[in-house]
């Protein structure tokens, strides 16, 4: 049963598509708190985007059950576009109305559901706009926007909703690395300031290195769920599902084989610097 600070709970999900020939998630359990970073990574068609689609009640689950905030999503009592509201979804393409200027893509969605006074939604959107610094673009139309402004308007705008979480399939896919970092920046922010919980699928292992918990998912269920740290140590399984690690994780893990004596947790250049000079030292 969801306790209080389980945001989400996700137990035994199981969904398959063409009449059970391909189950793409196969008994698939985790737990999300409020407040938490959570990265999910996995080979490709190993049901990341099943996962979070089902948490949005885009998909029917074949069984099991997903808890949001202590409530079986599957009760017939629960309304779908409130907890859509209450979960805000990011995908890769920037979702934005190209007609419509920056500070108005931000306040049409609390406006339309009659959230706030045009004043209010206002006063929101630049507070939101000033915080990720793109408050001089307010008045600007998305095609006068980077790839990554554009995206982390769209972020914006969700969280001009006030949900609890935000779920990000391959947010930062369509971005250049600045764009990307940029993006990352917003959402770290936006979870420090408003508590946002962030679910967040990503193929780049230098954004699944600064969450605070990395789930890796292989044939529809979880493989490892720990913090970063930990899961970057496990290379050769990582490896044997077909996924990057970070180099210097890499690094460290073939130092270590080959006899020399270096933490097992490296992640960042930083410490593999680190390590190196107090080995050099010694
Ligand atoms: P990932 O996001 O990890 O790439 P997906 O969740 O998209 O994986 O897909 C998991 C598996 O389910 C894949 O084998 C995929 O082909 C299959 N799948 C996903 N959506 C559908 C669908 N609507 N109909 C049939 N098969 C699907």
């Amino acid at each position: 049963m969801a306790t209080s600070n389980k945001l989400i709970s996700v137990q035994h999900l199981v969904k398959e598509y063409n009449h059970g020939t391909v189950k793409a998630l196969n008994d698939c359990s985790l737990d999300i708190a409020q407040g938490e970073v959570v990265a999910i990574i996995g080979p490709s068609g190993s049901g990341k985007s099943t996962l979070l689609r089902s948490l949005n009640l885009l998909e029917e689950p074949t069984s099991g059950q997903i808890f949001f905030d202590g409530v079986n999503l599957a009760d017939k009592s629960v309304d779908i576009n409130l907890h859509r509201q209450k979960m805000g979804m990011v995908f890769q393409h920037f979702n934005l109305f190209p007609h419509k200027t920056v500070l108005q893509n931000i306040t049409m969605a609390p406006l339309a559901l009659k959230k706030k006074s045009p004043e209010e939604a206002q006063k929101q959107a630049m507070e939101l706009l000033e915080r990720i610094g793109l408050a001089d673009k307010a008045n600007e139309y998305p095609n006068m926007l980077s790839g990554g402004q554009k995206q982390r308007i769209a972020i914006a705008g969700i969280i001009a909703m006030n949900p609890a979480c935000i779920v990000m399939d391959e947010p930062t896919a369509m971005l250049d690395p600045k764009g990307r970092r940029e993006v990352l920046q917003t959402v770290r922010t936006l979870n420090k300031n408003n508590h946002t919980t962030v679910v967040l699928i990503t193929h780049f292992m230098d954004e699944a290195v600064q969450a605070d918990r990395v789930i890796v998912v292989d044939n529809g269920k979880v493989l490892l769920d720990a913090p970063p740290k930990k899961v970057f140590s496990h290379v050769e399984l990582l490896k044997s599902v077909g996924l990057d690690v970070p180099q210097s994780a890499e690094l460290a893990f073939e130092l270590k084989k080959s006899g020399i004596s270096i933490p097992e947790d490296i992640l960042t250049e930083d410490e593999c610097v680190e390590a190196l000079l107090k080995l050099l030292k010694e």
